[in-house]
């Protein structure tokens, strides 16, 4: 019996892969199903690991690319229609500065741009196109994995004593074990916006108020998100808000009208280096550090969970 606690994205993602290859799991986890309490519940679910690798370590890159996959072969709906970056022309250095730290792009004139985004050729004559990334709608696919492994007859309850040998999937709970863990604050907001027609993640480059738009469907967009050192957990502040949303307008006017459906934060939990990791500790294997990458690397992570699992067997 293999018990894990937590059921944020790397709670079932472990699971999911533990099940696939025949062992028999439990998941524990005092909050019940997924929801506000856990740091995926916010997450943008962009599964770009070229982008990010503009900012993070090459294994991030080269880990994450099997992310899209591994999320469709677990019957998560995976939106593979890549990503757009753009930048205001006062900014046009940020892009340049972007494609020399990405690859797997390619560059977009205004027509180019009007071919996937008409309504922003208005406003930008320039973009770098991801092709190769995708994105998944977070808690949609969370509940696609959790209601597929009760298929399956894994257990989920509240409360319990650990079994068997232990995964630790607590995210940023796991500091009582992991010390060096950190929470890293993520502040992000919904809005529904009929008028806005963008049908992929768009990430607008911007020196001081970076911005990612992740279309949900139905005129619904998830915009995302601040990265603040040390910020706690707790509710949405406005001075992120103010700079969300300032820099959703900036993206495209048509986001003055947009309601503002939800305002949601939470602290990513992330080691030192921000890099996640799979590892054995104090007898219990631990999933965490997932840092900006929950939906990206999980599934790289669960595998590795799995692996560790089974060498020692
Ligand atoms: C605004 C925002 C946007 C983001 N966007 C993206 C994105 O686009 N792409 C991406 O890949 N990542 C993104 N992330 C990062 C991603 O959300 C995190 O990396 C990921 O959710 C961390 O998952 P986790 O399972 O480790 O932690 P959590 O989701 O926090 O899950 C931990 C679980 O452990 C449970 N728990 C707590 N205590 C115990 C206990 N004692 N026993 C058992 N269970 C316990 C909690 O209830 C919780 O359900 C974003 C994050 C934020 C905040």
């Amino acid at each position: 019996m293999i018990t894990i606690l937590g059921s944020g994205v790397a709670g079932l993602t472990t699971a999911t892969e533990l099940m696939r290859r025949g062992h028999a799991v439990r998941v524990i986890d005092p909050a019940g199903a997924p929801g506000p309490h856990g740091c995926s519940w916010w997450a943008g679910g962009m599964l770009a690991p070229f982008c990010e690798g503009e900012i993070s370590a090459p294994e991030i890159v080269a880990r994450g690319q099997i992310a899209a996959d591994w999320w469709q072969a677990a019957g998560a709906e995976v939106h593979r229609t890549g990503t757009l970056v753009v930048t205001l022309a006062r900014d046009r250095g940020e892009l340049d500065r972007f494609a020399r730290r990405t690859e797997e792009h390619v560059t977009l004139d205004r027509d180019g741009i009007a071919g996937l985004e008409p309504l922003l050729a208005e406003r930008y004559d320039r973009a770098l196109f991801f092709p190769g990334e995708a994105h998944v709608t977070p808690r949609r696919a969370l509940a696609t994995l959790r209601d597929r492994l009760i298929a399956q007859g894994v257990t989920f309850t509240q409360e319990g004593t650990p079994e068997g040998t232990v995964v630790d999937c607590r995210g940023l709970a796991a500091r009582d074990r992991l010390p060096g863990l950190r929470g890293v604050r993520g502040e992000m907001a919904v809005l529904r916006a009929p008028d806005v027609t963008l049908s992929r993640p768009i990430r607008l480059l911007h020196p001081r108020f970076p911005l990612y738009i992740v279309p949900r469907g139905d005129g619904v967009f998830m915009l995302g998100a601040t990265q603040i050192e040390a910020g706690g957990r707790g509710p949405a502040r406005l001075r992120s808000v103010v700079e969300l949303l300032n820099a959703a307008y900036a993206l495209h006017p048509a986001f003055a009208e947009a309601e503002v459906l939800e305002l949601g934060a939470d602290a990513r939990p992330a080691f030192a280096d921000n890099i996640p990791r799979a590892f054995r500790q104090d007898g219990r294997i631990h999933v965490n550090g997932l840092f900006r990458h929950g939906f990206l690397m999980s599934p790289a992570l669960a595998l590795a969970a799995a692996d560790l699992i089974e060498e020692n067997a």
